[in-house]
């Protein structure tokens, strides 16, 4: 069979960079145009805050090739998305048949070729040339007047704001690009009778473009089996490398052979995912067939290189996972599986202990976790093996997805990851400590009103920013808790969005 490991990278992403004008100048402005074009598209290219190759055309003054252009973004598979400058004045009707073709996210570069102006020199050769100040203005409103979503980006290509911000869109570009690729394999259905991680798959197939199936856990059983001695020897001295491992469970050790199996566990895990393309899965507890342990240090590793995972068959988390490991591709910190699981009450000064059964990804921490086996008292499998850390301290988001009947919901809150206050010798898990913004109250109380899942992703790499451009290139809806959140806006949010969103889906 064919096996095709997975890629979390942006390296073979492209962005286009479209530049609009009219024949009305002539051919020397013209080339004018197109040599500041170029010149603005290399400075963001060469930015070391964007990631993705920025892929320069030649300038647009016509709707038959704005058309053509859009197509062939669509048809292309390396493009993730495009960004449009109106140099000059791109008479507007000439971008309808293109916008409304396209199919990838859009970034609207508002900018110019000059950061001063020539004010002594200036005429109106030079007004002619550099008139996005209005060109820009008139492509605004062919834009909203077609309802397309986009980034508006504002200012000189040279300015690290912009670059930033064009980055970050870059990314969320990315991570819609990895949903819409995304392959999904479910060992089992979700938790019984719990709600939050139900779901309508063939919505999510629409608008994210993941196709999320189910297998039989045996069939991850058999796989499981398949794995060699040779290379779970390989693995487990892999292991013994890179984390503590505690004494019983190295070689030697009287519980070797439960690390054995976790190892065992990860092999089949990963021949099964590569052979079916898939990027995401979920497992259940309820639902482990023949498997020995419940996969906890498999999940944990898988994660760290990119995978998405859900737990108790949540699908949902299990996309924002994978996608938020592409969007925070190359960067600092990572994305993990996250669930809010008990508070310290201390007054003004509260904190959210965040962790879960075993799978918490090592991609939080920069620090060795220790490899260690403990008792776990649900799930009626033998002692799983499990890595143990704590995620560092900075800055985070929290992101949950649910099913609101007639749409999905993102729901996000920035938080604070922090020290623990003691250290926790009888919690070996994975865990994060938080303080969310803007306290703690209100960020309960509005996560509640929105409804909004107790499983999260949690990123450390990419920041709410890069939710939000998420958000609007794949036109769900998200509702953000951050320092500016206050209840009572916070909860006409929810209502006026519940009318909104209808209104925009149409009849
Ligand atoms: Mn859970």
């Amino acid at each position: 069979m064919t096996r095709t490991p997975l890629t979390t990278s942006l390296d073979g992403y492209e962005v286009w960079f479209l530049t609009g004008s009219q024949h009305l100048y002539g051919p020397e402005t013209l080339a004018q145009v197109a040599e500041q074009s170029q010149q603005i598209a290399r400075i963001l290219d060469e930015a070391g805050d964007v990631p993705v190759r920025i892929v320069w055309k030649p300038v647009l003054t016509d709707s038959a090739a704005i058309k053509r252009t859009a197509l062939e973004a669509n048809a292309d598979e390396k493009v993730i998305g495009l960004i449009a400058w109106m140099h000059t004045f791109s008479p507007a009707k000439m971008w309808i048949a293109g916008l409304d073709a396209l199919q990838k996210p859009l970034a609207h570069l508002h900018t110019q070729a000059n950061v001063e102006l020539p004010w002594a020199d200036i005429d109106f050769d030079f007004m002619n040339l550099n008139q996005a100040a209005h060109g820009d203005r008139e492509f605004g409103y062919i834009q909203t007047r077609l309802g397309v979503p986009r980034k508006t980006i504002v200012g000189h290509a040279s300015d690290p704001r912009v670059q930033r911000e064009l980055g970050t869109w870059q990314r969320a570009a990315a991570g819609l690009a990895a949903s819409r690729d995304l392959r999904l394999a479910r060992f089992g259905d979700n938790m019984r009778f719990v709600a939050v991680t139900e779901g309508d798959k063939t919505e999510a197939e629409l608008r994210f473009g993941v196709q999320v199936n189910t297998w039989g856990v045996n069939e991850l059983v058999d796989a499981v089996a398949a794995a060699s001695e040779a290379d779970i020897d390989a693995l487990v001295a892999e292991y013994e490398e890179l984390y503590e491992v505690a004494p019983e469970l190295r070689r030697g050790g009287e519980r070797h052979q439960s690390l054995r199996d976790g190892a065992a566990i990860e092999l089949g895990l990963r021949s099964f995912l590569e052979e079916g393309g898939f990027s995401a899965f979920t497992t259940s507890f309820e639902d482990l067939g023949a498997l020995k342990q419940l996969p906890g240090l498999a999940v944990q590793r898988l994660m760290a290189e990119g995978y998405g995972f859900g737990a108790e068959g949540d699908w949902k988390t299990a996309v924002l996972v994978r996608i938020a490991n592409v969007m925070g591709a190359g960067l600092p910190g990572g994305a993990s599986l996250m669930e809010d699981y008990t508070y310290d009450m201390t007054p003004g000064d509260e904190l959210i202990l965040g962790a879960h059964m075993l799978e918490v990804s090592p991609s939080l921490t920069t620090q060795k976790p220790t490899l260690e086996i403990h008792p776990l008292g649900i799930g009626g499998k033998d002692d799983p093996v499990r890595l143990v850390f704590t995620a560092d301290p900075g800055s985070a988001v929290v992101v949950a997805l649910s099913d609101m009947r007639d749409r999905f919901r993102l729901t996000a809150n920035v938080v604070e990851n922090v020290e623990p206050r003691d250290a926790l010798p009888k919690l070996p898990v994975g865990r994060a400590v938080w303080r969310p913004q803007p306290d703690f109250t209100t960020s309960a109380a509005a996560w509640l009103r929105a409804g909004a899942a107790h499983h999260t992703v949690m990123s450390t790499a990419v920041g709410i920013d890069a939710f939000r451009d998420f958000a609007e290139m794949a036109e769900v809806e998200l509702l953000v808790i951050d320092d500016s959140t206050t209840l009572g806006e916070f909860q006409k949010q929810v209502r006026w969005n519940q009318a909104y969103y209808r209104l925009a889906q149409g009849l």
